[in-house]
C-alpha cells in the first residue's frame, strides 16, 4: 500500500491553530469565512473560532470519487450558497487540502476575476485561500499553508467507515447484543 500522510485528530489541533496565526499574522482579517464542502467544513469551523468570526458559508464542490479518483472537473453541488452577502468583504475560502489544486481553482477564479453573477451585474471579491495541505502539484499556491506532502492524507473525519443502521446492526451482533 502506498504510504500515507495520518492527520490525527490531536495534530488537527496544533495545525488549526498554526494556521489561524498565520492569517492573523498577515494582518488580513476576513469578515466571513466560506468552507469547501465537505473536506472544509471541520477547518473552516476550527478556524472560525480561533480568529472570533461567526459569519459562516459553505459551497458544495465534489471532485474526488475515490482515492486519486476524480470527475473531469469539479462541480458544484446544490444547496448553493447565498451569494448575495459577498459584495465588499474580504472572504476566507477554506479547505482540507489542495491538490490537484482545481477545486481551489475553480472556487477563487469565481470569487476574484470573474466575481459574482447576482442578475444584473457581476462583482468581484476579495478573497483568500487557506488549507491544512497542500501538495506540489497544486496549480494553485493557496494564500495560507500549514504543510506540503505528496501523499495521501488520511483526515480524521473521513479515517472510519461511513455508519450505516446495516453496518449498525452487525456490529450489534459482534458484540452479542
Ligand atoms: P483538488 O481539487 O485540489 O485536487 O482536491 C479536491 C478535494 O479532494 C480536496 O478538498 C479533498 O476533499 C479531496 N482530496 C484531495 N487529495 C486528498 C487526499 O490526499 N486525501 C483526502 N482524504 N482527500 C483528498
Amino acid at each position: 500500500a502506498p504510504e500515507r500522510e495520518e492527520l490525527t485528530w490531536e495534530l488537527f489541533g496544533r495545525a488549526e491553530r498554526e494556521l489561524s496565526e498565520q492569517i492573523v499574522a498577515s494582518g488580513w482579517m476576513p469578515d466571513l469565512i466560506i468552507a469547501i464542502a465537505r473536506g472544509g467544513l471541520i477547518p473552516a469551523g476550527a478556524i472560525g473560532y480561533a480568529i472570533g468570526i461567526k459569519a459562516m458559508g459553505a459551497m458544495n464542490v465534489e471532485f474526488y470519487t475515490g482515492v486519486g479518483q476524480t470527475l473531469p472537473e469539479p462541480v458544484i453541488l446544490p444547496p448553493l450558497m447565498d451569494a448575495s452577502e459577498l459584495p465588499g468583504k474580504k472572504v476566507l475560502v477554506v479547505d482540507d487540502v489542495a491538490d490537484s489544486g482545481k477545486t481551489l481553482k475553480m472556487v477563487m477564479e469565481m470569487l476574484r476575476h470573474e466575481g459574482l453573477d447576482l442578475g444584473d451585474e457581476t462583482i468581484a471579491v476579495d478573497a483568500r485561500s487557506a488549507v491544512i495541505y497542500r501538495k506540489p502539484r497544486s496549480v494553485l499556491t493557496p494564500d495560507y499553508c500549514w504543510r506540503e506532502t505528496d501523499k495521501w492524507i488520511n483526515f480524521p473525519w473521513s479515517a472510519l467507515p461511513v455508519m450505516t443502521p446495516h453496518a449498525q446492526d452487525q456490529a450489534d451482533v459482534a458484540v452479542g447484543s
